[in-house]
């Protein structure tokens, strides 16, 4: 049996597929995708897509690239599987702690390796309570995040999501979870605020949130530096120093999210260092293999990861750990993306390409359905309006089915792009390896989407 043809007579909902309407599954088949090359897809009836998000922010480095495969048939030949855990691990697994710790924004460098972002936030809120136990606060278990961001799908990331419609309808217990506002600058800000007076403003709330909680009830503030599923809003100038210097005052711990912004987003290799952020701890995924293989891994200061040694010292074990963490292929396939990243230049290339991205985006706001656009890095947002409705709103990570971001995103499907539909808007990331040229044909292809769009309203 071809490529082609396989499961092309199963039903579509034998799969139970993430962020879909699991009834239109029994009804619809999904669209089937059989090969990528560059920033393209191909579907099963040979129709090419610009995967204008890199599939789920992640394959920053395009698909089918031979270094990367070899990287992995190379690891596989040796060693296709050995777990790290009881004072046993593999070559692989060390190089790549070792790179990741020099080059990660905190002070010193401990890394934990595991398998997907949910599982690497999910661990540092793990360890978060442990080294806290360790260093005599128990009840330091608080954690505030801002509302509208995901940080992962297990329980207790769902929990820090501040979203109704991720948390409500799975009942999540939200009890050791703080919210707070999202920057949205310039939509949310009030008329006449400057930006300085917006940050200061955000920051009085969460100076509010933790003196209202009990300060020693709270352990760590988690954010990204800047968040594409909510929405592509650039923090305001000044708001993650003022951040840190509140949290600071507490003894709280600041950690980044680098799940999408780390390894080039940004135009630097962590999107902490392009904002200027000094976290504790950072977990990271996605694009550290280019998702060419399931890893991630938190990255934590010498004072974070003394108080698990000490624990651990004291129990004669850390008791945590996972068969997969660590997997040597995806630490060869990860080894090779940092290879690449130095000896392809792709932070340098990231860096040219940015106002080519930038000035693309931009030229779509002459269309009656764009009411502005925003450009952070390789990233960026089109907010779109029904013509004279255009009115300021901030965008959840939740996906926005029925509305006119979801029919500008059937609309890309059917001109060849591949875009995010959230309320409000839809984003973009694109594979970091994208040309001049292939920005001019997503630009050309949204277009034709947005022209599509507009030409269905009733
Ligand atoms: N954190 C952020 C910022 C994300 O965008 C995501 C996923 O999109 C995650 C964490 C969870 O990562 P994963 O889907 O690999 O579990």
């Amino acid at each position: 049996m071809n490529v082609q043809a396989r499961g092309a007579n199963h039903p579509g909902n034998m799969v139970m597929l993430p962020f879909s309407n699991l009834r239109r599954l029994r009804e619809e088949r999904p669209l089937m995708f059989v090969k990528g090359k560059g920033i393209y897809t191909f579907d099963e009836h040979g129709r090419d897509y610009i995967e204008a998000v890199s599939t789920f922010y992640c394959v920053n480095l395009g698909f089918s690239d031979e270094e990367l495969i070899e990287a992995a048939v190379e690891q596989l030949r040796a060693l296709p599987m050995y777990p790290s855990g009881i004072h046993r691990t593999v070559p692989v697994v060390m190089e790549l702690a070792e790179r990741l710790a020099e080059k990660a924004p905190v002070r010193g460098g401990h890394v934990m390796f595991a398998t997907t972002g949910s599982e690497a936030n999910d661990q540092l809120l793990k360890f978060t309570w442990y080294a806290n136990r360790v260093a005599g606060e128990p009840q330091r278990r608080k954690i505030i995040s801002r509302r509208a961001s995901y940080h992962g799908g297990t329980i207790a990331t769902t929990a820090l999501a501040g979203s109704p419609a991720l948390q409500e309808a799975f009942g999540i217990p939200t009890g050791d979870s703080l919210f707070v506002s999202h920057p949205t600058w310039p939509i949310g800000a009030d008329p006449g605020e400057t930006e300085e007076a917006y940050t200061d403003r955000l920051v009085e709330e969460l100076r509010q949130t933790i003196e209202a909680a009990g300060p020693e009830t709270v352990a760590a503030f988690i954010a990204e530096p800047v968040s594409v599923s909510s929405g592509m809003f650039p923090p305001p100038v000044g708001y993650f120093q003022k951040v840190k210097a509140l949290l600071d005052r507490y003894g709280i711990r600041l950690f980044a999210d680098e799940v999408v912004t780390g390894f080039g987003r940004t135009g630097r290799l962590w999107g902490s260092e392009t904002l200027g952020i000094e976290p504790d701890c950072i977990s990271c995924a996605k694009g550290l293999s280019s998702a060419y293989q399931p890893i991630s891994a938190v990255v934590m200061s010498d004072d974070f990861y003394s108080y698990l040694e000490e624990g651990s010292n004291s129990a004669g074990i850390f008791n945590h750990g996972g068969t997969y963490g660590g997997h040597p292929v995806s630490a060869a396939v990860a080894l090779k993306v940092l290879d690449i990243f130095e000896r392809r230049n792709i932070l340098g290339h990231v860096q040219s390409i940015m106002p080519i991205w930038q000035k693309a985006l931009a030229s779509l706001e002459d269309h009656p359905l764009v009411t502005a656009t925003r450009c952070f890095g390789l990233a960026g947002a089109v907010q779109i309006a029904r013509p004279g409705e255009g009115g300021p709103v901030a965008a959840s990570p939740s996906l926005a089915p029925g509305g006119l971001s979801e029919q500008l995103y059937q609309e890309g499907l059917a001109a060849g792009v591949v875009v995010r539909p959230l309320q409000g808007c839809v984003v973009l990331a694109p594979p970091l390896i994208i040309t001049e040229a292939e920005i001019g044909e997503l630009s050309r292809r949204l277009r034709v989407a947005l022209d599509a769009t507009l030409a269905a309203l009733p």
